[in-house]
C-alpha cells in the first residue's frame, strides 16, 4: 500500500507519495509558514495535492518527538514547544498520522532501501547545519524510554566547549557540523593568514556571506584550507563514532546531511580519525563509516515507511 512522507524542515515542507519499495511516486514542495496551525494546514494541503486519498502520512520533524508519536516537545528550529502536532493534523486530513524525528526517518529509509539495505544494526549520522542522529538495533528505530534516542549531535565530546542551543556546553554538533566548518572557516579569514586566500576569493571578501556548500566546493577544487577544514570536521566526526561504537556496536555507519557532498574529504578524517580512537580497536573488527545515498528524499521516504508499517501494522 501506499503512504505519504512529509518532511518538515526549517524553510521548506516536501511531501511525498511513496510505495512499499520506498520510490517517490509524487512530490509537492512549499515553504514552511511560521507558526505550527499554519504548518498543519500547509501540510494538509500538500497532502490533498497529491491525490493519495485515506492512506496513512508520516511527517519527520527536526526536534524532539514524545512517545504518543504526535506531540513535538521541542522543535528548535520551528520554534514548537509541545505542540500536539500529530493529532491536528490527523483532525484536519482525516487519515492516520506517525510523527517521528527527521533524522530516525532518514535512518530507517537507509537501512530499509539506502546504503544500509540488509543490516539489522544501524547508526546513520546527518551533517548538515546541524548534527542528526538515527539508530536502528534488531530493524527497529530506537527511541529510547522517552522517544528522544538518537540525538547523537548532542552527545558531549569536549567538557566545558563550545555552548550549545540545547543548553549544554560542548556537544559533537559545535565541531562536527555545517555550522562548526563555517565558523572556523570565518576564524581563518579573521585571522587573515596567507592561507585563507582561497576562502576570501570565494565569499567575495565578506566572510559573513561565506556557507558550508561554499567551503565544500572550494575544498572539492583542491583548496588545502578548505580541505584542512572539512577534514577536522571529518575528525571531530570519527571521534563520535568511535564513542558511539564503544555503546552501541553497530554493523555499520550511515553519514548523510550537505556536508556529505564533501565526500571522502569528509569520510577519509572521519574512518581514520574513528579507527585511532575505538576502543580496543585492535581486537574488534570496525564498522564501516558509509556514505548515504538517498540524499534529501530519506526523511520523507522514511516517514512514510514508518507510517505505513506503524499503522496498518505490516512488518519491515
Ligand atoms: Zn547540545
Amino acid at each position: 500500500m501506499l503512504a505519504v512522507g512529509v518532511d518538515v524542515g526549517g524553510t521548506k515542507i516536501a511531501a511525498g507519495l511513496v510505495d512499499e519499495r520506498g520510490s517517490v511516486l509524487g512530490c509537492v514542495r512549499v515553504s514552511t509558514p511560521d507558526s505550527p496551525a499554519a504548518t498543519v494546514d500547509a501540510i494538509a494541503a500538500a497532502v490533498r495535492e497529491l491525490g493519495a486519498g485515506e492512506v496513512p502520512v508520516g511527517v519527520g520533524v527536526a526536534g524532539f518527538v514524545a512517545t504518543d508519536r504526535s506531540t513535538v516537545a521541542l522543535a528548535p528550529n520551528l520554534g514548537w514547544r509541545g505542540e500536539p502536532f500529530g493529532e491536528r493534523l490527523a483532525g484536519g486530513l482525516g487519515t492516520r498520522v506517525w510523527v517521528e524525528n527527521d533524522a530516525n526517518a532518514a535512518a530507517w529509509a537507509e537501512t530499509r532501501f539506502g546504503a544500509a539495505a540488509g543490516r539489522d544494526a544501524v547508526v546513520c549520522v546527518t551533517v548538515g547545519t546541524g548534527v542528526g542522529g538515527g539508530i536502528v538495533m534488531d530493524r527497529q528505530v530506537w527511541r529510547g524510554a522517552f522517544g528522544m534516542a538518537g540525538e547523537i549531535g548532542h552527545l558531549q565530546v569536549v567538557e566545558a566547549g563550545r555552548e550549545c542551543r540545547c543548553g549544554q556546553r560542548g556537544c559533537l554538533e559545535q565541531y562536527a557540523s555545517g555550522s562548526a566548518l563555517v565558523a572556523a572557516a570565518r576564524e581563518m579569514i579573521a585571522a587573515g593568514g596567507p592561507d585563507s586566500a582561497g576562502l576570501r576569493t570565494a565569499c567575495g571578501d565578506r566572510a559573513e556571506a561565506l556557507t558550508g556548500p561554499v567551503v565544500t566546493q572550494l575544498a572539492a577544487s583542491g583548496d588545502p584550507a578548505a580541505v584542512r577544514l572539512i577534514g577536522e570536521v571529518g575528525r571531530w566526526l570519527g571521534v563520535g563514532l568511535a564513542g558511539l561504537a564503544a555503546v552501541l556496536d553497530p554493523e555499520c555507519f550511515v553519514i548523510g546531511g550537505g556536508v556529505l557532498d564533501a565526500g571522502e574529504l569528509l569520510l577519509g578524517p572521519a574512518r581514520s580519525s574513528f579507527a585511532a580512537r575505538l576502543p580496543a580497536g585492535d581486537h574488534r573488527p570496525h564498522a564501516p563509516v558509509l556514505a548515504a545515498v538517498l540524499g534529501n528524499e530519506a526523511g520523507l521516504v522514511g516517514a512514510a515507511d514508518l507510517a505505513r508499517l506503524a499503522l496498518l501494522g505490516e512488518s519491515g
